[in-house]
C-alpha cells in the first residue's frame, strides 16, 4: 500500500500558499490516505488552517532556521519529514523552494523525483503522473515502481483545498540542520518592476501594436507604459508579451522599458498557467498562441476584426482601440 506524505512549507507570513492548497486538493482527489508534513518558522497556524483536510497524521519541522528558504535547512527538513512519515510517495507543490531541494532529497532517500508534474491519478492500483515534454508539445503518462517517489506538482494543476480551520495536533520532528548560510535580509524588485507573477489569476498580454503608429500617425509609448503598468498595479496580473514586442529593442526601436525576453509567451517563449488571459495589441499568430495552451478563458482587444484571435483562438474579441479600452478599464478599477 502507498504511504503518502503531502509535503508543504509555509509562506513568510506563516500561511499556506495557493500551490500548497492545490497540492492538498490533488492528494485528496486521489482518494488514498495521506499524512501532512509542514516545514516553516511556526507551522501551527498553517496546520490549524488545514486541520479538516483528512490527513491521518500531521508532522512538523519548525523553528527560525526553517522560516527562510535555504538549501541546507529545507533539504534537512524535507528529508526528516519524509523519513518520519515512512513515505513511499511524497507529493509536494512545485514552488521554487521545493523545486530546488526535492530532487536532492530524493537522492538522499535513495528515491526518484519527477518535476513539472501536471496531474496525478490512481487507477487499477497504479499511480500515474502526467508531464509535458518538448516545450509542451507532448504529454507523457508515467508510472514508477521505484520508491520513495517524489512528485512536484505544478501550479494550476488541481483545485485548491478549502475547508474549515480547526486545531491540528502535529508531531514535532527534530532536525539537526547544519548551514553556513545566514539570511540577513531579502532584496526583491519593486512590485512595479516585477511583472511576471506565475501565481496570478490573470495574464495581461501586450503585443507589438502598443508601440506602433496610432491613428494620429505617431506612436504613444509613454501612454502605453502608463496604461499597462496601471492595470498591473490595480489587478496584480502577470505580464506576458509577444516575440515581436520583446524583439523590437534589438532592432533599436522604442520599446516598453519593463519588458524582457522573460515576458515572451509562445513557441519560443513560455507557456504560463494563468486561468484567464487578456491579449492587447497582439495579432494572435499561431507561434504566439501555442503559449496560451493552459489559459482557458481568453479575451483579446484588437483593431483588426480579422486578427488571429478572432479565428477561434479567443472566447471574446473586442474590436476596439486598446488605448481607449484600457484607459476605461483602469478608471473602473480605481
Ligand atoms: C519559428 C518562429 C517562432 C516564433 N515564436 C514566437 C513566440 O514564441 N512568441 C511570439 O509571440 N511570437 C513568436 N513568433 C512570431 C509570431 O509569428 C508573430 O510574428 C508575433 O507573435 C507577432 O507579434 P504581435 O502580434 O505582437 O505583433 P503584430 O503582428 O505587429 O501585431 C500587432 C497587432 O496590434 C494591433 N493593434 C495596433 N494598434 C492597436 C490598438 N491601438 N488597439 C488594438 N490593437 C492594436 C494590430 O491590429 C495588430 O493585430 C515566432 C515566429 C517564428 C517564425
Amino acid at each position: 500500500m502507498e504511504n503518502m506524505l503531502v509535503l508543504l512549507h509555509t509562506e513568510s507570513d506563516g500561511s499556506l500558499g495557493r500551490m500548497a492548497l492545490e497540492t492538498l486538493g490533488a492528494a485528496r482527489a486521489l482518494g488514498l490516505p495521506f499524512a501532512a508534513g509542514l516545514a516553516g518558522g511556526d507551522v501551527q497556524a498553517a496546520a490549524d488552517s488545514i486541520a479538516a483536510c483528512g490527513a491521518t497524521h500531521f508532522f512538523a519541522v519548525s523553528g527560525a532556521a526553517y522560516a527562510q528558504p535555504r538549501y541546507a535547512t529545507d533539504a534537512a527538513a524535507a528529508e526528516a519529514l519524509t523519513r518520519a512519515a515512512g513515505a513511499t510517495l511524497v507529493l509536494a507543490p512545485a514552488t521554487s523552494r521545493w523545486n530546488r531541494v526535492m530532487p536532492g532529497v530524493a537522492h538522499r532517500l535513495g528515491g526518484r523525483a519527477d518535476t513539472h508534474v501536471t496531474g496525478i491519478a490512481a487507477a487499477d492500483r497504479t499511480l500515474r503522473i502526467t508531464r509535458w515534454y518538448y516545450r509542451q508539445r507532448m504529454e507523457a503518462v508515467i508510472e514508477r515502481a521505484h520508491r520513495p517517489w517524489v512528485v512536484l506538482l505544478e501550479s494550476g494543476s488541481a483545485e485548491a483545498y478549502s475547508g474549515a480551520a480547526g486545531t491540528a495536533s502535529a508531531e514535532a520532528i527534530s532536525v539537526e540542520a547544519r548551514t553556513r548560510t545566514e539570511v540577513t535580509g531579502v532584496q526583491a524588485p519593486r512590485s512595479d518592476q516585477q511583472t511576471i507573477r506565475p501565481d496570478a489569476e490573470l495574464l495581461l498580454e501586450a503585443g507589438a501594436g502598443w508601440t506602433k503608429n496610432q491613428p494620429d500617425g505617431k506612436p504613444h509609448i509613454g501612454d502605453a507604459e502608463k496604461l499597462i503598468l496601471g492595470f498591473l498595479d490595480a489587478t496584480q496580473a502577470s505580464l506576458g508579451s509577444s516575440k515581436s514586442l520583446v524583439d523590437l529593442s534589438g532592432e533599436g526601436q522604442a520599446v516598453l522599458g519593463f519588458l524582457t525576453h522573460l515576458n515572451q509567451i509562445g513557441q519560443t517563449g513560455s507557456t504560463p498557467r494563468h486561468r484567464k488571459g487578456l491579449a492587447t495589441c497582439c495579432h494572435g499568430e499561431e507561434p504566439h498562441v501555442v503559449g496560451w495552451r493552459f489559459v482557458t478563458e481568453r479575451r483579446a482587444v484588437n483593431l483588426d476584426a480579422n486578427c488571429g484571435w478572432a479565428r477561434g483562438k479567443a472566447d471574446v474579441v473586442y474590436v476596439a482601440d486598446a488605448f481607449e479600452v484600457m484607459a476605461q478599464v483602469n478608471a473602473l478599477l480605481k
